[in-house]
C-alpha cells in the first residue's frame, strides 16, 4: 500500500527546512483530480497560473440563522481549499455575502427592521458558525452591496455586446429593467445542459448527483418557495422578449424603501441576484479563475446564468464548477418544515463543534450526507478513537517535547503524509478514503503504545528510565523493530536499522496523524477546538463521563510510573512525568495514599 519514501515524516519533522513549493507541487499536486460539473467528469487539475489557485465560492443570503446545510457546503469547499494548501498552493478563497434581496427587504420591512440591519445581524451569525466549526476565513469576502459599480459596468458591457437589453416606458425613458437576452447566447445551457425547454428535469444523466437533486426538488421554505432560487418578480414579466431571459437589473418594487435603491444609466433599482456573483468574482479573481463553487442547488439557474453573463461580457468564467450535495434527513431534502433543529446553534448545544464538523465532513462533497443520530454517533466515537491515541502518544513523549506544537503540524507537506491519504484526497476529495488512512495510522500507533508500554514494563526499575536519548543500545533497538513489524504502515518505520526508536516512530506517526487530521479540519489542538470543553488545553472537546474514565486509566499509569521512578530515586524522570501532566493541564497531589489528580 505504501511505497518507497513519499511517506517518510523524518526529514520533513526538522521544521527549520523550509518547504519546497517546485517539489510539492511536482509530486502530489500533480495528481489531484477534481469533477466538474461543466464536463460531467473528473480530471486532473492544472491551475492557470503555476503554484496559485483562485476559487469564489457562493455565499449566504444573510435572511435568516445558518442551518447545517448551508455549514456543510462552507466545510465541503474548506476541505478543498485546505487540501490545495496542503499541496503547496497559494490559494485566494473568495466567498461572498448577498446582503441585499426580496427576502431580506421583505423580512426585515416585516419585522420593523432596515433590511441592512437585518443583513448585518446574519452575516455575523453566519461568521460565528463558521468560526464555530473550523471553516477558514476567506481570503476576501464582499458584500453585494459593495459592488454596485461593478455591477453597472459589468451590465453596460453585456448591453453593448447585444446579450442584453434595457426595458423602456413609453416614452422611451429606462425603467430600471434589464434582462439577459438568452437567445443571443448560444452558448447558453453549458454549465448545466438544460434543455432548451427549460425545467430541472433535464440534467444529464452522468451527473447522478444532479440527477438525484433534480428528482428531491427545490428546498422549500416556510412559505412554500424554493429558497435556495427563489422566484424573482423581476423575472415574471410581460417586458421579456423570451421566458428565459433573467433580471441583471431591477426596477424598485413601490414596497422597496428609498434605501435600497441606485440610480443608473438604465434606470432607478437594485441588482439582480446572478450579476452579483459575475461582478464580485471577477473584481477579486481576475478575466478566469481556477475553480467556482456552490451548493447544488446553485447550479440551476443561478450558476448557468452567472456563467452566460460572464461570458458575454467578454470574460471568461472559471475553468471548473464544483457543486457540493446537501444534506439529507431520513432520505428526504432537508428543509424548514423539519424545523428548526438542524439550526446551528441547535445543532451545537447538542454536540461539540468538532464532532459537528467531523459528521459534516464524513462523506465526499458530492455525496448526499444523512444526517442523523448515528451520523452524530459515529462521529462520537471517532472522537473517542482520535482523542485517545493523541492525548496517550502525547504522554508517552514527555521526554521528547510531548506534544508537536501546531506549526509543526501546519508545516507537514502533502508528500510527507501517508500514500493511502494522499490517493484518497487527490481522488476527488475523497474523506472517506482518507479518514480510513487516518484510522490505519492510529491503529499502527497504537502498537507503538503497546510496545513502549512493555518496553518500560520490562525496563523501567533496572534501568531507572529513560532519559530520553535516542540512542539507547541494541535492547532498544530490538524493541524498535519489533514495534516496526508490528506496524508496517509507519511512515519511516523502515529507518529503524539506521537507529531510529520506538519513541521516534511514536513521534512520527503522531504528526502524521495529526497533520490529516489537521487537512480535513480536525486537528483537535487546533486553535477552533482548544479549550472546547473540560479546559486542560489538552484533547478534551467532547469529554463525557467515559472520556473521564479513559483520562483516568492514562493517568494513573502515569502516577504509577512516577512513583516506581521516585522509588529508585529517578528523581528526574519522576518530575519529568509530573511537569508533563501539569503542561497538560493536570493538577497532582501527593498524598499518604499515594497520588491523586484534578483537572486544572
Ligand atoms: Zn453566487
Amino acid at each position: 500500500m505504501l511505497s518507497g519514501n513519499a511517506n517518510t515524516l523524518r526529514g520533513m519533522t526538522d521544521a527549520e527546512k523550509p518547504l519546497d513549493a517546485n517539489s510539492l507541487q511536482a509530486h502530489a499536486a500533480a495528481r489531484l483530480q477534481l469533477y466538474d460539473t461543466a464536463s460531467h467528469a473528473v480530471s486532473r487539475f492544472v491551475p492557470i497560473v503555476p503554484g496559485k489557485v483562485g476559487i469564489y465560492v457562493c455565499g449566504a443570503t444573510v435572511q435568516s440563522s445558518p442551518h447545517i446545510g448551508h455549514i456543510r457546503a462552507a466545510v465541503a469547499f474548506d476541505v478543498v481549499r485546505r487540501w490545495l494548501l496542503r499541496l503547496g498552493y497559494k490559494v485566494t478563497f473568495v466567498r461572498n455575502v448577498t446582503d441585499i434581496d426580496d427576502k431580506i427587504i421583505d423580512k426585515a420591512a416585516a419585522a420593523g427592521q432596515q433590511w441592512w440591519e437585518r443583513a448585518y445581524f446574519y452575516e455575523r451569525e453566519f461568521t460565528k458558525a463558521y468560526d464555530a466549526l473550523g471553516v477558514l476565513p476567506p481570503t476576501y469576502e464582499p458584500r453585494a452591496t459593495g459592488h454596485v459599480t461593478d455591477m453597472v459596468e459589468l451590465i453596460g458591457r453585456i448591453i453593448d455586446n447585444g446579450h442584453a437589453y434595457v426595458v423602456r416606458d413609453e416614452n422611451g425613458e429606462p425603467t430600471g429593467n434589464v434582462y439577459f437576452d438568452v437567445a443571443s447566447w448560444p452558448r447558453y445551457g453549458e454549465l448545466t445542459h438544460q434543455k432548451r425547454s427549460a425545467g430541472v428535469d433535464a440534467a444529464a444523466e452522468a451527473d447522478e448527483a444532479a440527477a438525484v437533486a433534480d428528482r428531491m426538488g427545490p428546498s422549500v421554505d416556510a412559505a412554500g418557495g424554493d429558497k435556495y432560487n427563489p422566484v424573482d418578480p423581476a423575472d415574471a414579466s410581460p417586458d421579456k422578449h423570451d421566458v428565459r431571459d433573467f433580471a441583471l437589473w431591477k426596477s424598485p418594487k413601490p414596497s422597496d424603501p428609498p434605501t435600497a435603491r441606485w440610480r443608473t444609466p438604465f434606470g432607478i433599482g437594485r441588482p439582480g441576484w446572478h450579476i452579483e456573483c459575475s461582478a464580485m468574482s471577477h473584481r477579486y479573481l481576475g478575466d478566469m479563475f481556477d475553480i467556482h463553487g456552490g451548493g447544488l442547488d446553485l447550479r440551476f439557474p443561478h450558476h448557468e446564468n452567472e456563467m452566460a453573463q460572464t461570458k458575454a461580457a467578454g470574460w471568461n468564467s472559471a475553468a471548473r464548477w464544483m457543486h457540493s450535495a446537501w444534506v439529507t434527513a431520513k432520505g428526504e431534502k432537508m428543509s424548514k418544515s423539519l424545523g428548526n433543529g438542524l439550526s446551528v446553534p441547535a445543532v451545537l448545544a447538542q454536540d461539540t463543534a468538532w464532532v459537528v464538523r467531523y459528521a459534516l465532513g464524513s462523506v465526499q462533497y458530492r455525496s448526499m450526507l444523512e444526517w442523523s443520530d448515528q451520523t452524530l454517533a459515529e462521529a462520537r466515537s471517532a472522537f473517542g478513537r482520535i482523542s485517545n491515541f493523541i492525548e496517550r502518544a502525547g504522554i508517552a513523549l514527555a521526554d521528547f517535547g510531548g506534544q508537536p506544537p501546531r506549526e509543526e503540524i501546519t508545516a507537514v507537506p502533502a508528500d510527507a503524509l501517508p500514500t493511502d491519504f494522499v490517493v484518497a484526497m487527490n481522488d476527488d476529495i475523497n474523506v472517506s478514503g482518507a479518514t480510513a488512512a487516518i484510522f490505519t495510522a492510529i491503529r499502527s500507533g497504537n502498537t507503538l503504545l503497546a510496545s513502549l508500554a512493555a518496553e518500560s514494563g520490562q525496563t523501567g526499575s533496572a534501568k531507572g528510565g529513560q532519559t530520553g536519548s535516542a540512542q539507547d543500545g541494541a535492547g532498544q533497538a530490538d524493541q524498535t523493530s519489533q514495534a516496526a513489524a508490528d506496524a508496517p504502515t509507519i511512515a519511516g518505520a523502515e529507518k529503524t536499522a539506521d537507529g531510529a526508536t520506538t519513541e521516534d516512530l511514536l513521534r512520527n506517526t503522531l504528526i502524521s496523524v495529526r497533520a490529516m487530521l489537521d487537512t480535513l479540519g480536525l486537528d483537535p489542538l487546533a486553535e477552533p477546538w482548544v479549550g472546547e470543553a473540560v479546559g486542560t488545553g489538552s484533547i478534551s472537546a467532547g469529554a463525557g463521563p467515559s472520556e473521564h474514565e479513559v483520562l483516568d486509566t492514562l493517568i494513573t499509569e502515569q502516577l504509577a510510573a512516577r512513583a516506581r521512578a521516585r522509588k529508585t530515586k529517578d528523581f528526574a524522570k519522576a518530575d519529568a512525568i509530573r511537569d508533563s501532566l501539569n503542561a497538560a493541564g493536570i493538577a497532582i497531589e501527593d498524598g499518604p495514599n499515594g497520588s491523586t489528580w484534578s483537572l486544572a
